[in-house]
This record gives structure tokens, sequence and C-alpha cells, in this order.
């Protein structure tokens, strides 16, 4: 399974370093994010390393990372809505360099984006 040694996400893949994990599947990881936005902000992440959504191909794969965001959502009560985001590159302000979809929800969320 790819991996990158100097990569946070892949170290709680490993369990290196901990989360609050909240979902698993054989090929994707579902944990809280560190710095909530929200009052519900998990991520959900392959668990091999890919650097941003447009190195990973795999149309399976992208479709379980999906279903697990919204089964999670709806796991997590959100009725009323949520929101689904992936940071991509240096303009989209991703910051952690393996793909992850976040989960945000519990509030009103405002649009456009900053
Ligand atoms: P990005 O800015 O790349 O879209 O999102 C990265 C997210 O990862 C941020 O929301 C940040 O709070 C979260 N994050 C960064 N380091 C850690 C960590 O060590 N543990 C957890 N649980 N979340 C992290
Ligand atoms: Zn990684």
């Amino acid at each position: 399974m790819a991996k990158d040694p100097n990569c946070i996400f892949c170290k709680i893949v490993a369990g290196e370093i901990p989360a609050k994990l909240v979902k698993e599947g054989e090929n994707f990881l579902a944990f809280s994010d560190i710095n909530a936005q929200a009052p519900h902000h998990m991520l959900v992440i392959p668990k091999e390393h890919y650097p941003n959504i447009t190195e990973f191909r795999d149309a399976k794969g992208l479709g379980e990372l999906f279903l697990a965001a919204a089964d999670l959502a709806k796991e997590k009560g959100l009725k009323e809505g949520f929101r689904l985001v992936v940071n991509t590159g240096a303009d989209g302000g991703q910051t952690v360099f393996h793909l992850h979809i976040h989960i945000l929800g519990g509030r009103a969320m405002t649009w456009p984006p900053g």
C-alpha cells in the first residue's frame, strides 16, 4: 500500500499518531478534525497515500470515500444538511497533501466560501 513516511495522515493510518476514529473500512478511515470548524468536523481519507483528488484515479475507491462521508453524515444525525469539501492544491487551501474529504455540519454554512 502506497505510503509517505512524512505524511501525517499516513501516520494516523499506521497508528503512529493518535486520532479520534469515527469509522473504518477496508480502504478508508474517518476521524475527527483536530481543529474543528463546525460542531461536526470529520475527515474521510483513503488508507493509501494519494496527494490529492487528481492523483486518485480509482472510481470505486473514490465512490467508497464519498459513500462513507454520506453515511457518516447520516449516522451523526445531520438531517438539516452538511457540507463535503475537498480542498485541492494551493489555491484550494489544501494544507495536508493526503487526499481527504471534510464533512462539516451542525451549523448553517455560508456561500461563497472564502
Ligand atoms: P486541508 O487544509 O488540507 O483541506 O485540511 C487538513 C485538515 O487536517 C485541517 O482541517 C486540519 O485541522 C486537519 N489536521 C491537520 N493535522 C491533523 C492531525 O494531526 N490530526 C487530525 N485529526 N487532523 C489534522
Ligand atoms: Zn499520506
